[in-house]
């Protein structure tokens, strides 16, 4: 395998300042990550072509900086993965966390599986399902602790494809942007008819005008037996 390109120093400053601790095995595997992504993207959207150059900030970064929530959970779910964001980097950051990276596009899961693989990432599993799916399945629905997504749906269809998943006092971190705070008022009945409430609102945002936001949400009882709905109906008629 050819040596892979250093990491950035602005992506390896916006880590020192968030005191996010790479080792240099860890720095090489994230490097390898990026030129696969990259490769891949040719011929799978997994990144928008514009965001492709800007990889380790937008991408790499934004999905780092859930480490601090999720340091005391031994598993969790990332619901939507698609090219491995968030769920690709925090594995090569928690070696010790079991992370299941949970995506319908065929491809982009055979991508996942295909990446896990090469960067020998042990603490990874692959489910090419919808999570509408997952959550009516009784080998993953209440099994998780938490569930991460990021750039998957509003909040109020993100929370019928999550919370099933949840184990009942589970958490949800989803990544947002600036709408963070209207996409929770537009979930308001969303959230009570899944049984789920928002714990906190963080802003993670590394300049005033980044505006990177993590919703955490808890599952406060069970989900009923109606939800999820059926594959594309959260979406079509959300709650
Ligand atoms: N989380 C990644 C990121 O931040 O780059 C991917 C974001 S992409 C915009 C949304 C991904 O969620 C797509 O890959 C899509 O296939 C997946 N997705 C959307 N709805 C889904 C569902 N109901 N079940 C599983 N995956 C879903």
């Amino acid at each position: 395998m050819t040596a892979s390109p250093p990491l950035p120093d602005a992506f390896l400053d916006a880590c020192d300042r968030r005191s996010i601790n790479l080792q240099p095995a860890q720095q090489e595997q994230l490097s390898r990550f990026a030129v696969l992504v990259t490769r891949k993207n040719s011929e799978t959207n997994l990144l928008a072509a514009r965001e492709v150059d800007d990889i380790f900030m937008r991408h790499i970064f934004d999905s780092l900086t859930l480490e601090p929530f999720l340091r005391h959970h031994a598993s969790f779910i990332d619901i939507g993965s698609g090219g491995g964001f968030p769920g690709i980097p925090l594995a090569i950051l928690l070696p010790e966390t079991s992370i299941t990276l949970l995506e319908a596009t065929g491809k982009k899961a055979d991508f996942l599986s295909a990446t896990a693989d090469r960067l020998e990432l042990r603490n990874v599993t692959v489910l090419k399902r919808r999570a509408e799916e997952a959550g009516r399945d009784p080998l993953h629905r209440g099994k998780y602790p938490c569930a991460v997504a990021r750039a998957v749906a509003p909040l109020r269809i993100l929370v019928e494809l999550a919370l099933p998943l949840l184990e009942t006092g589970g958490v949800l971190l989803a990544q947002k942007g600036r709408a963070a705070q209207q996409e929770i008022e537009e979930a308001r009945h969303a959230l009570d008819a899944v049984g789920s409430i928002v714990e906190a609102v963080h802003d993670v945002s590394l300049a005033p005008d980044h505006g990177a936001v993590v919703i955490e949400l808890r599952k406060a009882s069970p989900t009923p037996d109606n939800y999820p709905r059926r594959p594309g109906i959260p979406a079509k008629r959300p709650l």
